[in-house]
Order: structure tokens, then C-alpha cells, then sequence
């Protein structure tokens, strides 16, 4: 993760230190519609504009990277990346940073960082004719909690190049005139939805590649890819450790004191524990693997059940 203190993500989306993440997301969204870089084809200015608003939503719109930034800037504190923290999804690679968002496919920029590209050529200066590879686009996506934690489908809706279906991507009509469905360019801006396999354990943050689900290319040239930020949202009742599911069940001092059978939710489904005789706020209850499923494995963790007595609680 590259964070960069300098830049203030605030001004950049135009919102208040004291905004709440729903106002910057909202913000956010009417930014990056446009800003879009397929609706604003060519537009360098607009492309520079949808990377740094990119940029500024990934650490503003993130709770963690959110305090994170503020703290250093306040501190003014060179950033550390925090990348290899360890925990369970120790492993995942993230081959892409902050601040590159959205890029197109282009030369790579040197040897030492391979999954650096360049800002793109300007097309104009390319020849017209040569075939060329369509845009790579990166998105964040919110993810129940559920489905991230046991996998899943969910639909995602966005725009994108396709080939128009008016001249087939040649670009003219039969009389060799530009094509009035896209102007003789070839690609229409599409709004497309994609159903998207979230795997099982999913990391927070992590980012998910679709080949060939980008824009359309051409002159022939290939389609670009689509990348996939998950954004796991948050859970009334449940919190995720490890692969552990813990959530915290109000019980009456009553059942507290004498036990007895007690139903709980779990991720899908619900079960009956017996709650023990003389149970004490903060104790726990395990059920082995009714937790999340482990990154890119089958096994689970646990579901944890920690009592709160409550005078309130009707259980
Ligand atoms: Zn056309």
C-alpha cells in the first residue's frame, strides 16, 4: 500500500475531515462517474482526475486507511507500508498499489517494479490502424459479509468499451463512411453486468482479476481486464478474526444462572447450544467449523459465541 501524505485526499474529493465514510463514498461515486475514463475517451485530464480520486477513496473510504493517513498526517511521519502485518491472509500478493487504480496497458516502466506502467501514450499519436489492447479497469466492490467470509456470487454492474454492434468494429458503414453508431471509433461505452465469484475467505482490500472482462480493443487487439477491489462490509453482529466468526449474544441473568438451550445465528444457518450453569459475561462458546472458510482453502474456523448478560435480554 502506498499512502501519500503530501496530498491531501480530502481536497482532492472535496469533502470535510469530519465527514462520515457514507458522504465520502457517496462523493465519491458522482466523481468517479465523471471522471470515467470510458466516458471521457482521450481525456488525459480526466484520466489524471479519476486516478486521484481513485487514490483518495481507497484511504478516505476505508475506515482503517482512513486513521491511518490522518494520524500521519498529523504526525507528519513518513508512511511505513504495513503490508506484511502477517495474520491470516499472509500470502495474498497485491500487485497493485495505491494510486494506480485505473491504467491502461502500455510498456513496462523498468525492470525493478514490474507491475509499474506508465500513464498512457496519447492515442493520437499512435498509428490509427495498428491494433490495440482495450482499457484495464480497477473498481471497488462492497461485499457482504457473508458471502466473503463463505464465498459466493454477487452481480457487478459498470460501464465499459464494447465492440460496436452497429459495424462490427471496423468503424464505417458500407459505403465506407464513418459508422454512426460510434462515430468511426469503433467501441461503444457499454454498461455491462458481470456475475463475479468472491472466494471463500476473501481478504478485505484484496484485489480480484477477471481476464478479457475489460474494454474492448481495436483494430482487432485484445480485450483489457477487469480488477476487482473487495470491500467487505460490516456485520451488525458478527467479526471476523482469523477465520473465526465471534459475535457477542445478550443472555438473561436467568439463563445465565441455571443454563439451558439457547439458539443461535450463525453465518447460514442457525443451531441450539446449552448454555452452561453459572455462565459469566465475557465467557465464550465454540463451535468448531461453523466459522469462515480459510483463504483458498475448504477448512473453517470456528464460530464463537460470547455471552453478555443483560437485564434486557428477552433469552
Ligand atoms: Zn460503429
Amino acid at each position: 500500500m502506498k499512502v501519500s501524505i503530501e496530498k491531501d485526499y480530502y481536497k482532492i474529493l472535496g469533502v470535510k475531515k469530519s465527514d462520515k465514510t457514507r458522504d465520502i463514498k457517496k462523493r465519491y461515486r458522482e466523481l468517479a462517474r465523471k471522471h470515467h475514463p470510458d466516458t471521457n475517451e482521450g481525456s488525459k485530464k480526466s484520466e489524471e482526475a479519476f486516478k486521484r480520486i481513485s487514490e483518495a477513496y481507497e484511504v478516505l473510504g476505508n475506515a482503517k486507511n482512513r486513521k491511518e493517513y490522518d494520524k500521519l498526517r498529523a504526525n507528519g511521519r513518513k508512511h511505513r507500508s504495513n503490508r506484511s502485518s502477517g495474520g491470516p491472509n499472509e500470502g495474498y500478493t497485491d500487485p497493485f498499489d495505491f494510486g494506480r487504480q485505473y491504467t491502461r496497458q502500455g510498456p513496462r516502466e523498468s525492470q525493478q517494479d514490474p507491475f509499474s506502467q506508465p500513464p498512457f501514450a496519447d492515442e493520437t499519436v499512435m498509428d490509427p490502424d495498428m491494433p490495440s489492447r482495450g482499457f484495464d479497469l480497477q473498481f471497488m466492490v462492497d461485499v457482504p459479509f457473508v458471502v466473503a467470509a463463505l464465498g459466493g456470487q454477487i452481480p457487478y454492474t459498470y460501464d465499459k468499451h464494447v465492440t460496436c454492434p452497429e459495424c462490427r468494429g471496423s468503424g464505417t458503414d458500407d459505403y465506407e463512411d464513418p459508422c454512426t453508431g460510434c462515430q468511426g471509433k469503433q467501441r461503444v461505452v457499454e454498461t455491462v453486468t458481470l456475475d463475479i465469484d468472491i472466494p471463500s475467505g476473501v481478504a478485505d482490500q484484496y484485489t480480484l482479476k477477471f481476464p478479457r472482462q475489460g474494454g474492448a480493443g481495436r483494430n482487432g487487439g485484445p480485450l483489457g481486464d477487469l480488477m476487482v477491489k473487495v470491500c467487505i462490509e460490516k456485520h451488525p453482529q458478527f467479526k471476523k478474526i482469523k477465520s473465526d466468526i465471534h459475535s457477542v449474544v445478550s443472555i438473561s441473568p436467568e439463563l445465565a444462572e441455571k443454563g439451558g438451550p439457547l439458539e443461535i445465528q450463525m453465518l447460514d444457518s442457525t443451531t441450539t447450544i446449552e448454555v452452561e450453569e453459572g455462565t459469566l459475561t465475557g465467557e465464550e462458546f465454540r463451535i468448531p467449523d461453523a466459522g469462515s472458510t480459510q483463504p483458498w482453502g475448504k477448512k473453517r474456523g470456528d464460530f464463537v459465541v460470547k455471552f453478555h448478560i443483560d437485564e434486557q435480554s428477552g433469552k
